[in-house]
């Protein structure tokens, strides 16, 4: 039985890479890894907004039926 070598191609530059041991997998570099980053956070820069949920406010104990 062969021990596989995990060899996967890199999402930027596509060359394969082993992720044995590779601190930037999927990618084969911590550049590729900054180049993907840079891409995408500049292809879609949507932030996911938090709902301003005023957690806090209504906690007045205005109770109902008193
Ligand atoms: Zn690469």
């Amino acid at each position: 039985m062969l021990i596989a070598m995990v060899l996967r191609p890199c999402p930027s530059c596509r060359i394969p890479t082993s992720w044995e041991g590779n601190a930037f997998k999927p990618f084969c570099s911590e550049r590729c890894r900054t180049q993907d980053l840079g891409a995408w956070s500049s292809e879609s820069y949507r932030i996911p907004e938090k709902p301003q949920e005023e957690a806090g406010e209504g906690w007045s104990g205005e109770v109902e039926g008193s």
